[in-house]
């Protein structure tokens, strides 16, 4: 059975007692997670002891990473290695934010050695794909996400692609409150499950979570959530409240 996921990015935001307490209000929502379903907070590096360690209490809450580096270690001032997140005992990664593609250069072969390391320390990439409004506007948008799986993903085994969640956030949705609508959410995620199960088998392709990340709320997540391939969400400004977070986990499926 697919996981369903609700993943929190909190990006750079939130100061640590900030931090601390949205987590415990979110943690004393007390939300009854069903067995297939995940909550991950994706928070600032200096926050991941913290936040792994509030979250051990509870089962099916997970902290994850918004980034690590490309190489496995050495004279690198001021990045983060997956070794060193696994030493931490962090189980997620988010590889590939577009806010990474575009202030930071990075570049589908790059990911794809990101996402090689992560593998290799038991980490689970969540790897972010999904087109600029330009691409959308000129109907080119499935090629260009496949490009992005083709670029991060498929010189990985079948084993391996297993252990991968995708997160496909067009662009022109993120922070914009734009959000993509229903069809056009589930369109895209069938065409990534369509695209999956071509390289690697419909087996292998039905076991992979896809996340819907751009503009979602409280108010669209239940109708985003209920699309057969979208499995849960990636969320940035509605994960910063909790409010609005609990009730995005419980619009989980
Ligand atoms: C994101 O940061 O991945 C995101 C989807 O942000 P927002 O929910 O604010 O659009």
């Amino acid at each position: 059975m697919r996981k369903q996921i609700a993943a929190a990015n909190w990006k750079m935001n939130l100061t640590y007692p900030q931090a601390e307490n949205l987590l415990t209000d979110v943690l004393n929502a007390n939300a009854d997670l069903k067995e297939n379903q995940q909550v991950v907070f994706a928070v600032p590096s200096p926050y991941l002891t913290m936040t792994n360690g509030l979250l051990a209490q509870k089962d099916n809450y997970f902290t994850a990473a918004q980034n690590c580096f490309n190489k496995k270690s050495g004279a690198y001032t001021g990045e983060i290695s997956a070794e060193m997140l696994h030493s931490l005992d962090i189980e997620f990664c988010v590889i590939g934010h577009s806010e990474r593609r575009e202030y930071f250069g990075e570049d589908g072969k790059m990911l794809a050695e990101k996402i090689d390391l992560c593998l290799e320390f038991d980490i689970t990439p969540i790897f972010c794909c999904g087109e600029p409004l330009p691409i959308r506007e000129a109907n080119t948008q499935n090629d260009y996400v496949e490009t992005q799986l083709k670029e991060s993903l498929f010189h990985l085994t079948a084993d391996q692609l297993d252990n991968i969640v995708i997160a496909y956030e067009p662009i022109w949705a993120i922070g914009t409150g734009k959000t993509a609508t229903t069809g056009q959410a589930q369109e895209m995620h069938a065409f990534l499950r369509y695209t999956l199960a071509n390289q690697y088998g419909a087996n292998v392709a039905d076991l992979i979570s896809i996340l819907y990340g751009g503009s979602v709320k409280a108010g669209n997540a239940k109708e985003l959530f209920s699309c057969a391939d979208v499995d849960g969400g990636l969320v940035g400004g509605a994960s910063l409240i909790a409010a609005d977070f609990i009730q995005i986990i419980h619009s989980l499926k």
